[in-house]
């Protein structure tokens, strides 16, 4: 007697972001995913945002595994945190790329003692009552399996991000003739990938970004800064193919493409020539027109390599007349302002700027509407429950459900915290459980009442600090007197030395960033707010709230 099966997304419905799932059948609960979210620009303060996963903390001990589809943030982000709020071990699995990465990030997060396993397409792991198969599928990352769990009552497919590509860059397409079997055999319910159900077709396939990006290059004359994502390891070796026929050499700047291509180089996925890369100290020595900048920053992100170019301020590459910055991605939704900020920052210099817009140098990772119909013809569900987008996405991949045939009835659109349950006799919502967000800030995890609240707890026993500076939008240098605001601040008054001495760590502080030709507001603000609190704290030992305002002219 088969009993019941409970789907439950804790995060990735009504959002592009934190997927995270979590499978119950017997008392045993299996997680495929734990993934994060970037802060919206109006969650200031907070620096990650990661699913809500209360529901579990009652539930550790039936915990019996994680599986990881790929090694992309919103899918692998949340991993370490997860692990430490809920003082975890369970076994971790995915794929060798995936695993490398979860590795890293455990590394970083000093969870050295959690081990991860990966698995190859096609291997089998038993998790309590559900046997997990992998099942290769094409991404924008390589290493990006589907799983499929399979217990008494039947097969749960989760695809996680996928595309019908082809011809892969690295010539392994997904595996069609598996999923097909799985649908002869019967699936029972499929969570798929609706990122692009808007787009009618086929996506583009990544093997034609290739020559695309060369004829491209071909016709710039001065250094190439190419953008793309990190992560994207088979974009980055049509880079290094590009500059190797073009005659130019490639280096890498940006933190997380350094060590992502460490890592794809290590594992057999991107080759780079021999002598193909040069250091980014030697950057400004080399000669233009043989040189490729390979750089972060393609969704404005307000440290990357690439912004702090267009703001000036990046240590090793200045940019200028002549060079071309080549957008090999396009915005995630939420961050086009930034990333049009960048752009028009880069005019601003004088450099070219080629997007996605003006030439196909850029493939997307998910497939489209035909794709996701082809899918589910494959799979042939007997239920849907669409995944991975925002709410019109999920209506409009149930009716391409419906299209290809799909009951209504059977086409389950859910949310974060509805948890879907499946018996013998039929499928059904049940009660919703506790979902939504919760936040990283610094290195504590809460959720917004604890931000809000221990701002307030600052206030009310500190006070709050505001520092209004105007610089130069040229040089980056004060050029007005600092003004300090402060309220409700009790171990200070108008008169007192402190206010004289907390100017000069002001100046101080502008001084500094100027001498480091930082330009970026951003940059300039968070170090004038660590300036002023050290000194705040240092003097007095207290802890304000300090505000830093910096206005350009
Ligand atoms: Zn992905
Ligand atoms: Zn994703």
């Amino acid at each position: 007697m088969a009993g019941k099966l409970r789907v439950l997304p804790l995060g990735g419905l009504g959002e592009i972001g934190k997927n995270m799932t979590v499978l119950e059948y017997e008392g045993s609960i299996v997680i495929v995913d734990t993934g994060l979210r970037f802060p919206a620009p109006d969650q200031l303060g907070i620096d990650l945002v990661l699913p809500d996963f209360a529901y579990l903390r009652d539930r550790v001990d039936d915990i019996e595994a994680i599986f990881i589809t790929h090694g992309h943030e919103d899918h692998i982000g949340a991993l370490p945190y997860v692990l430490r709020e809920l003082d975890i071990a369970p076994p971790i699995y995915g794929g060798p790329l995936t695993m490398a990465m979860a590795r890293s990030k455990l590394d970083e997060h000093k969870l050295k003692d959690q081990s991860v396993e990966y698995m190859r397409p096609g291997d089998v792991r038993t998790a309590g009552p559900f046997e997990v198969e992998a099942i290769k599928l094409a991404h924008s990352i390589p290493d990006m399996y589907a799983y499929a769990l399979t217990c008494d009552l039947g097969t749960t497919l989760l695809t996680g991000d996928y595309k019908f590509d082809q011809t892969p860059v690295d010539g392994v397409p997904a595996d069609i003739s598996r999923l097909a079997e799985l649908g002869n055999e019967g699936i029972l319910l499929l969570c798929g990938d609706s990122t692009n159900a808007d787009r009618s077709g086929w996506s583009l396939s990544e093997s034609l970004v290739g020559p695309k990006l060369e004829e491209t290059f071909s016709r710039c004359e001065g250094r190439i800064v190419v953008t793309s994502f990190a992560s994207n390891i088979h974009r980055v070796q049509q880079v290094v193919d590009a500059a190797e026929l073009l005659g130019r050499k490639v280096a890498l700047v940006g933190r997380s493409m350094r060590k992502n291509v460490n890592i794809g180089s290590q594992l057999g996925h991107i080759h780079i020539p021999e002598g193909m890369l040069v250091e980014p100290r030697e950057i400004q020595d080399f000669p233009d027109h043989k040189l490729i900048i390979l750089s972060t920053g393609s969704q404005g992100e307000p440290l990357s390599a690439l912004r702090r170019m267009a703001h000036g301020d990046h240590q090793h590459v200045r940019l200028h007349k002549g060079d071309t910055i080549v957008f090999s991605a396009t915005p995630v939704p939420g961050n086009e302002r930034a990333v049009n900020d960048t752009i028009d920052r880069l005019f601003h210099i004088g450099a070219d700027v080629v997007t996605p817009r003006e030439a196909p140098i850029h493939a997307s990772g998910h497939g489209y509407a035909e794709e996701i119909k082809l899918m589910l013809n494959l799979t042939n569900p007997r239920y849907v429950m669409p995944v991975h987008g925002d709410y019109k996405r999920i209506k409009l991949h149930g009716e391409l459900a419906e299209a290809v045939g799909i009951e209504p009835e059977a086409i389950f659109s859910g949310d974060n915290g509805l948890p879907l349950e499946i018996d013998a006799d039929g499928a059904s919502f049940g009660e919703p459980e506790q979902a939504g967000m919760i936040f990283v800030d610094g290195l504590d995890v809460g959720d917004i009442e604890d931000v809000a609240l221990r701002d307030r707890r600052m206030l009310s026993a500190d006070g709050i600090f505001i520092v209004v500076a105007t610089v130069s939008e040229q040089s980056g240098r004060s050029v007005a007197e600092p003004e300090i605001i402060f309220r409700g601040v009790p171990f200070v008054d108008e008169e007192d030395q402190f206010m004289v001495d907390l100017r000069g760590a002001v100046i101080g502080s502008l001084a500094r960033s100027a001498q480091d030709d930082i330009r970026e507001i951003d940059l300039i603000q968070s170090r004038l707010h660590d300036d002023v609190a050290a000194f705040v704290y240092k003097k007095r030992k207290r802890r304000p709230m300090v505000l830093p305002v910096v206005v350009e002219v």
